[in-house]
């Protein structure tokens, strides 16, 4: 079979290789669609830790073609997207009922063979039924979406509350709407292009800011009327932290979830966010989030095709990875 391997740092190339088989407790999963995601270009630069080689992909979605021995939950046909993050079950974080805390965190695609190619095996106990009648293209937001599920549970957000999103990809629009359907009345998306901002006006926000041609903070706070109740911070730099911090109210609630690389200090006013009591809370991954993000899909309450913005084969993968996302790119969704 066809599988996209990064082979070394920098190095992301298209082999044949020896298809998989189910073993034991795994299933065979015929990929149908799968997403790219900005931790791909991170893992290509080892700016990421993987194994190596590796089948990269990590959203992904597909068909059971083969049930292993000792799975009695498939039969084989059902269309099933994958929760990567595989945790051991035993360590401190996951007896604390915390598996996106485990120690010795596993995940397909990044340190065992994943979904950027025909056909990946793996674990029973990762994968969640769809309709089998879903576009499967939308079956591949799961693993996003269930990210960001986790860290919409973490800001807590109350019907009428204003909430402050940075940072508009794919993570920032997903945010918009699951912000609206939480109750918000108004979502505030800060980013700046333009064709992103147009976008999450549709889908839901009531306004968009442009970071690098107006003060983003005192466009939040006028709009809050003194500041949001919820920030959710999604680009990962140094600014968007900063700015956010400032953005929310007195005892409002910024949520972490931009990865800023590791090391990179970032300035921020102790003092301001001791005596405003800015609840800071980091949502890292998916615990127990990934079958609602599966069912929400299914129900096709949320808006995924405005979000898909090239669809390739797996023979683009490495020019897609290895390259800077273009002016315009949301999501890239790769089809085997
Ligand atoms: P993305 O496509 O890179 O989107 C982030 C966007 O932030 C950028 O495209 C950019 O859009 C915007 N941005 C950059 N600098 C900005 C600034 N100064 N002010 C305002 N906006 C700015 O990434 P994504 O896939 O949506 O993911 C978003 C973040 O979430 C990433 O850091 C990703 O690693 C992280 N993530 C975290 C988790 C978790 O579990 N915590 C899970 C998945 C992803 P413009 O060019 O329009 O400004």
């Amino acid at each position: 079979m066809k599988a996209v391997r990064l082979e070394s740092i920098g190095s992301l190339v298209m082999r044949s290789i020896e298809k998989p088989v189910a073993r034991s407790g795994e299933l065979l999963v015929r990929v149908a669609a799968a997403g790219i995601c900005g931790s791909d270009r991170h893992m290509f630069k080892g700016e990421y830790p993987t194994a190596i080689p590796v089948t990269m992909g990590h959203e992904f979605c597909g068909i059971v073609e083969e049930v292993g021995e000792n799975v009695t939950r498939f039969t084989g046909g059902e269309l099933v997207t994958v929760d990567p993050n595989i945790s051991c079950g035993i360590c401190p974080g996951c007896a604390q009922g915390r598996p996106n805390l485990c120690e010795s965190l596993t995940a397909i695609g990044v340190t065992r063979d994943g979904g950027f190619a025909e056909y990946a095996a793996v674990p029973h106990q990762q994968a969640f039924i769809l309709p089998a009648d879903l576009d499967p293209v939308h079956g591949a937001f799961c693993e996003p979406l269930a990210c960001c599920i986790h860290a919409i549970d973490k800001a807590q957000i109350r019907p009428g509350d204003g909430v402050a999103i940075l940072g508009g990809g794919v993570i920032g629009l997903l945010m918009v709407q699951l912000a609206r359907l939480a109750g918000a009345s108004r979502v505030i998306l800060i980013t700046r292009q333009q064709s992103r901002r147009q976008v999450a006006l549709r889908l839901g926000a009531t306004h968009a800011f442009d970071p690098s041609s107006s003060d983003p903070v005192a466009s939040v706070r006028e709009v809050t009327k003194g500041g949001a109740d919820v920030v959710i911070e999604c680009a990962g730099v140094a600014e968007t932290l900063q700015s956010g911090l400032r953005m929310a109210r007195r005892g409002g609630t910024f949520v972490l979830f931009g990865v800023t690389p590791a090391g990179v200090e970032v300035p921020v006013l102790p003092f301001d966010l001791l005596v405003n009591e800015v609840d800071i809370r980091p949502a890292y991954l998916n615990p127990f989030t990934h079958s609602r993000a599966a069912a929400m899909v299914a129900s096709k309450t949320l808006e995924l095709d405005a979000l898909v913005t090239k669809t390739i084969g797996l023979e683009q993968i490495a020019d897609v990875v290895g390259s800077a996302p273009l002016s315009g790119e949301i999501k890239v969704i790769v089809q085997p």
